[in-house]
Parts: C-alpha cells; structure tokens; sequence
C-alpha cells in the first residue's frame, strides 16, 4: 500500500467554531476507522488565524499555512514569516498556489525565494505549479510546469525536504478534474525531474480520487472544496483505500 498524502486546503473560509467542529468530526472518524492513518499523511492548511485553534484541535495531526512571506522580518506590513509559523506549530507551507500566483501576480522566482525561505526555517514547501486552460489548449503544458518547477527547485538547498501539488489551473474549483491520464502524464513528468512527492489538486472529489490516487505517479491530493467538511475530505480517502482491497 503506497503512502497517500490527504492534504486540504480551506482558502479563505472556515471561523474559530466551524474549526473545532471539523477538528471534532475528523478525529471522530479516523477513530472510528484508524486503518485510514496507516500510510496516509493529514494536513489541514487553514487560514493565518485559525492556525493556533486548528494546532490545538487537530493534534496529533499536522496543521499548515497557506502562504509565507519571502522575508524574514521588517516593513513588509500584512506578511507572515517561516519563522513566525514555525513558532505557531505549522510545519508544512503551501507556495505559489494559483490563486496567489493569477490573483496577487506572484511570480515563479518569489515561489523560489517563498520555498527557499520555508527550508531555511525548517518547514516542509508544497510548491504548487499548474498551467492555464488557454497553456494547455496550446500544447505548452510541460513547457509552463517545467518553468515553475525548475523556478523554484533551484533556490532549494540539496536534500530539502519538499512535495510538489500538480494544480491545473481550469480544474482548481471548476468541478471538473483533469483525467486521470492527463493528471498522470504530468505528474510522472515532475517526478523524473525531481523524485519528490506529487500530488494532483483540482477538483478532486469522493467520487475521483480512487481512479487519480491510482495512478503511479500520484502520491495523493491536494484538496480545496471537498476539504471543507470532514465527512467528505475523509471519503477522498476511503473510497481510494477500499479499491486497494
Ligand atoms: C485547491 O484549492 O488547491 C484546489 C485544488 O481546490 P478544489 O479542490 O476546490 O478544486
């Protein structure tokens, strides 16, 4: 059985309350069914204020921010360092997600520079790299992601520890998930150039995740919408699991 990484991504929702109850009902569950923690690694990555109440609730499993300054410390008014999420107890960083690269036009060598940061400090990056609808309509798909990619793993020290989340851009909250053949081509083509964990993000769902998580190139998700109730982010998992059987 290979190690699935079930990594959820709240974006910006959830509160103080909502937190706790999902913390309550996901613990309810993996006891109920605690086969799941075999080989499986947990991480919610929930908003800056709800990192210390998800840290709390969620021990003994791992709790991750969604973003990083590239800077230490200073005049750089609304970021967050490494060194300030390390103290909170996150130990994994999500870089270069989509959202921030087309919303707030984070370019390829500021993920570099945001991953590189996370390794100095200690904390684990997930570099997330992913090209447009209008990239892959063009046939440059592999040509996008290698450039993320190479951005990126190149400020990393040897021997960093880090995974990558394969994300395509028209798949993120849209419903429709890249195919498992489309996933699979581009994740097998990131871990020839990096032999690192890769997950695929994009719209993965109870009812996908046993025919992507398959696929020998895809060590597990990266998960947005359905990670936002527990019932449904756990299912990611059981329904891979029970076709493993
Ligand atoms: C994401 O936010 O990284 C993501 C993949 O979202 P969704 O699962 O909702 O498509």
């Amino acid at each position: 059985m290979k190690k699935i990484y079930l990594y959820g991504n709240w974006k910006m929702n959830m509160s103080l309350s909502s937190t706790a109850s999902f913390a309550q009902d996901f613990l309810q569950a993996l006891r109920e069914e605690a086969a799941l923690t075999e080989n499986t690694e947990f991480c919610v990555f929930v908003p800056f204020t709800l990192i210390h109440k998800a840290v709390q609730e969620f021990r003994p499993f791992a709790v991750g921010a969604q973003n990083v300054s590239e800077y230490d410390s200073g005049a750089y008014t609304g970021e967050v360092s490494a060194d300030m999420l390390k103290e909170l107890g996150v130990n994994t960083v999500i870089v270069g997600h989509s959202e921030r690269r087309h919303i707030y036009g984070e370019s390829s060598q500021q993920v570099g520079d945001k991953a590189a940061k996370c390794v100095e400090n200690g904390l684990v990056p997930v570099i997330c790299v992913g090209e447009t609808l209008e990239e892959r309509e063009a046939g440059k798909t592999l040509e996008v992601i290698r450039e993320q990619l190479d951005a990126a793993v190149e400020k990393l020290p040897d021997k960093a520890r880090y995974l990558i989340a394969y994300e395509p851009v028209w798949a993120i909250g849209t419903g429709r998930a890249a195919s498992a053949q489309d996933a699979e081509e581009v994740c097998a083509f990131i871990k020839q150039r990096v032999n690192e964990p890769v997950l695929y993000g994009g719209s993965v769902k109870p009812s996908n995740s046993a025919e992507l998580f398959s696929q020998p190139s895809i060590d597990g998700g990266l998960i947005g919408g359905a990670s936002l109730v527990a019932k449904d982010f756990i299912a990611i998992l059981k329904n891979y699991r029970n076709t493993c059987v």
